[in-house]
């Protein structure tokens, strides 16, 4: 084919924006979402610029100027977009430059070139400029100009700072094709990869670690729409505090070496900070890290290693933190834990094999928690984001802008849903067997959006006769079937040099049941025969009017009811 036959297709792009990092993602024609690499070879674009001479840094370069130039190093300033100053928690930009009242908002102060006044950047600036970088990474990779994006923010994004958001884009040359939230992005990557047509339908929930907050969100996934059902968040807990936790570690380890604290001093803390981070990191994935520093303070050299459970015990508050914030978003969403299908766990701190360990352990054992640590199939929690705002990026690219907007898939809907799970209950003769007890399946789960319509069939009955068909308002309900005390020890036995995990992880056997709570429409197919199937079909509208429809299969004839909402 030639050139000029080729049909005129948008190049389009993911962005993850956040706090400590973003990351730009494509999808290539096969479909699939690649993470893209800046210049530097990273995939994980520290949000940092940094002005030395007359030279702008960006990304990981900019980072490392925190140690030597951090009053011209910009960090940490998503969050602060279209906020006023008085709003703002300028903690994480404690080591970096300090953020300034602005009559936009927020600004900051930096000497942009050699031998000039300082310029005041306002953070939309800051955010435009960031952008373009972004922007040109993925250009130069693509060989070829970006003509959109999509970009993912956290659920709490205000209508303001989704405007201030696109509008910086904009000014950087990237028009903005829909904002996204964050948890839906990441349950997008994940869709994504399934391979089936028909998406099943579960209740998922992502939490997101990021380095400077930790949001959690619950989402219907019903018939391939999403629905946030409950989000909460934590904006004092994420990677820094893990960081901090072997700041204070290794600093007393030095106060007993050397009796001075590197803690005292901004560049000895920064140092620190940076190569606990990087220490951190090699733990996820050995069970012990080396740490050197060289002139650390005091114009001491420093050199120490950590191992795994040490780092574990040390930060044990903060991933008790962690799940009690899961244990409150699943409360908040009106649900038990057992309800959750899925867990998903994204942003780079989702990396540390003992968050997913405790996360999984706090679910049913059959409940997936997608970590790196729990599931050597997940994805990379730190590519999640920018890989489902890229999928989207793709789907949208060719819409007018009109149909984006009100693109119901992924964005969050505000369909009515239904209050309670739908059932269907099966009551059939006896048979030699034994009586026979009324099965209830789950048709239509608690919170899908409606319309909806779902059919299914069962075996009417084993023996033959008349099966009674009821609709039901179903009740889930958890039973605890944790073996008792006694018999655990029995099986146990004497086993005590568990010291690999030094806190009793006792393992809770969570078993769901589903009843019947209300009878909502009784149908009652006659003769039917042995083994004989039954379809039964369940459309309930708008207005929640359910409309049920059962008929023997290959049988003449059905029968079909109507009960108002
Ligand atoms: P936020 O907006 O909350 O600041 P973000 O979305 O900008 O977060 P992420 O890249 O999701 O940032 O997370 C960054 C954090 O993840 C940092 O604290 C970083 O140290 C941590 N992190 C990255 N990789 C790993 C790893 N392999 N093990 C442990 N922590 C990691």
């Amino acid at each position: 084919m030639s050139d000029s036959e080729e049909p005129q297709q948008k190049t389009v792009i993911g962005i993850a924006f956040g706090n400590s990092n973003s990351s730009i993602a494509f999808t290539s024609l096969d479909g699939k979402a690649e993470v893209i690499a800046n210049e530097e070879g990273d995939r994980q674009i520290p949000s940092v610029l940094s002005y030395v001479g007359d030279e702008e840094y960006h990304g990981a370069q900019a980072k490392s100027q925190l140690i030597r130039n951090p009053k011209n190093t910009i960090a940490y300033f998503r969050d602060f977009l279209g906020k006023s100053f008085a709003d703002i928690d300028p903690t994480n930009a404690h080591s970096s430059a300090h953020p300034i009242q602005h009559e936009t908002g927020v600004a900051f102060s930096v000497e942009e070139k050699t031998d000039a006044e300082p310029s005041t950047l306002t953070v939309s600036e800051v955010t435009t400029r960031h952008i373009k970088r972004l922007q040109e990474s993925a250009a130069d990779f693509l060989g070829k100009p970006i003509d959109g994006c999509v970009i993912t923010v956290p659920t709490d994004f205000s209508e303001a700072q989704r405007k201030l958001l696109s509008e910086a884009s904009k000014a950087s040359g990237l028009e903005v094709l829909q904002i996204i939230h964050e948890p839906v992005a990441s349950l997008l990557a994940y869709t994504a990869r399934e391979e089936t047509s028909h998406p099943v339908d579960k209740t998922v929930l992502v939490l997101d670690i990021g380095g400077t907050r930790t949001d959690a969100a619950v989402i219907a996934s019903r018939g391939g729409m999403f629905t946030l059902l409950a989000t909460q968040h934590d904006y004092e807990l994420g990677g820094r505090q893990f960081d901090d936790a072997l700041v204070d570690h290794f600093s007393k380890e030095f106060i007993k070496k050397h009796k001075t604290d590197p803690r005292e001093n901004e560049r000895s803390l920064a140092k620190l900070k940076l190569e606990c981070e990087a220490t951190k990191k090699t733990l996820s994935l050995s069970t012990s890290a080396q740490i050197s520093i060289e002139s650390l303070a005091g114009g001491f050299d420093f050199h120490s290693t950590v191992n795994r459970l040490r780092f574990d015990l040390l930060s044990k508050k903060l991933v008790d933190q962690i799940v009690g914030l899961v244990e409150s978003v699943v409360n908040k969403a009106g649900m038990d834990l057992t309800d959750i299908n899925e867990v998903i766990l994204a942003g780079g701190t989702s990396h540390t094999p003992k968050i997913a360990s405790r996360i999984q352990q706090l679910f049913p054992s059959n409940t997936a928690v997608q970590a790196p640590a729990t599931n050597p199939n997940a994805l990379n929690p730190s590519e999640l984001s920018a890989r489902g705002a890229a999928i989207q990026a793709s789907l949208i690219a060719e819409f007018e802008a009109e149909d984006i907007e009100q693109s119901t898939h992924p964005a969050v809907t505000v369909t009515p849903h239904l209050p309670k799970p739908i059932g269907v209950a099966i009551h059939s003769p006896e048979g030699d067997e034994g009586k026979a007890e009324d099965k209830v399946y789950v048709f239509l789960d608690a919170e899908t959006a409606v319309p909806a319509r779902r059919t299914a069939t069962f075996v009417g009955t084993q023996v033959g006769g008349d099966v009674l068909i009821r609709i039901v308002e179903a009740k889930r309900e958890s039973v605890d079937v944790t073996p008792p005390k006694e018999v655990k020890e029995k099986t146990n036995g004497t086993d005590e040099d568990d010291d690999d995990d030094e806190e009793e992880e006792e393992e809770r056997v969570i078993k769901r049941v589903t009843e019947v709570e209300k009878v909502i429409a009784e149908a009652l197919l006659k003769d039917v025969k042995k083994g004989q199937k039954v379809e039964v079909m369940l459309n309930v509208a708008g207005d929640l009017t359910l409309t049920i429809t059962a008929r023997v299969i290959g049988g003449k004839g059905g029968i079909r009811g109507t009960v108002p909402g």
